[in-house]
């Protein structure tokens, strides 16, 4: 079997991947390490931290970069950053990856999605990923493993980043002043490294309130068309209350809105896990279709009022 230098780092969004190639690529350019960590103070660490330690590639698309400030806005040429790996980037680390040593130590190639690469792209890293000049060491990372071409994937050891601990997570959230950590821990499944990663939850809130018939349904129903979120954002919400309503009904704990037991046990036995799965299919698409836009005041009230009917109560 090949022995892969190159490690292929894989989880879910959120999950902290770029930090954990990062960890890596710092544990193997620290030149003072103890137990695999870096010191955090060495000369190499330093520039690490400052982001101009020559040993270290980062080879990542523009929107991904400018999301993560590896560069800086104006170091991009104007246009739409892309989200894919240019070929262009794959051949300045090609040829990166022959020149020697500058700090006389271990050299580090992170690559990051690995499924965001043309096939051309691909091919023109295949060669080095093979045969990486002897002190580089390739550490890659994707979120959608079943994208990465084959080719590219043979070529590297697969290791699963597990998603953090709840209590971690809920530290973490903590630590940035979330208010509710614990629910909004739940909400992502602790995916907390995710750009918002309470993005959806008080609109679904307000979504199970307006269901179950609380305050004024006129008011609460404008107040969920003024604040619906993206599209992307909405559908995922849906699909978390629709899989907690369908947990609650079989009498399994939720999962996402674990503080929302009551509502949801006032809303599961009416819910109708056919016709809201048929419902949030089609939303689905019609949301990943372009132009679509949920907020567009009109298609979010339509939505809204057909999932709403899936819960008619029986004094209504
Ligand atoms: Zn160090």
């Amino acid at each position: 079997m090949h022995d892969a230098a190159a490690i292929l780092l894989h989880g879910a969004p959120g999950t902290g991947l770029w930090d954990a190639l990062r960890e890596r690529a710092a544990a193997l350019l620290c030149e003072a390490p103890s137990a695999g960590h870096a010191c955090g103070r060495c000369a190499g660490c330093h520039l690490l931290a400052a982001g101009t330690h020559p040993d270290l590639f980062e080879l990542l698309p523009d929107a991904l970069a400018l999301e993560l400030g590896v560069r800086e806005p104006e170091e991009r040429a104007s246009g739409q950053p892309s989200r894919e790996i240019a070929i262009d980037a794959v051949r300045r680390l090609v040829d990166w990856s022959h020149a020697t040593s500058h700090r006389g130590g271990a050299r580090v190639a992170l690559v990051h999605p690995l499924d965001a690469m043309s096939l051309p792209a691909a091919n023109a890293l295949l060669k080095t990923l093979e045969e990486p000049p002897p002190g580089l060491s390739f550490f890659l990372g994707t979120h959608k493993l079943d994208r990465v071409l084959p080719t590219l994937r043979s070529r590297t050891r697969l290791l699963a980043l597990a998603r953090p601990q709840a209590a971690a997570a809920q530290a973490l959230l903590r630590e940035r002043g979330c208010a509710q950590p614990e629910a909004v821990a739940a909400w992502c499944r602790n995916a907390v490294h995710a750009t918002q990663p309470e993005a959806g939850l008080e609109w679904a809130v307000g979504l199970l309130g307006w269901l179950a018939g609380q305050g004024s349904p006129a008011a609460a129903q404008r107040a969920l068309v003024d604040a619906a979120p993206a599209a992307a954002v909405a559908v995922a919400a849906l699909q978390k209350i629709g899989v907690d309503l369908m947990r609650v009904r079989h009498g399994l704990a939720p999962l996402y809105l674990p503080q929302q037991g009551e509502l949801l046990q006032r809303l599961a036995p009416h819910a109708q896990p056919a016709a809201w799965l048929a419902r949030w299919q089609r939303l689905a698409r019609a949301s990943a279709e372009s132009g679509f836009a949920l907020h567009a005041g009109l298609s979010a009230e339509r939505w809204l009022l057909e999932f709403g009917q899936l819960h008619q109560r029986s004094e209504d």
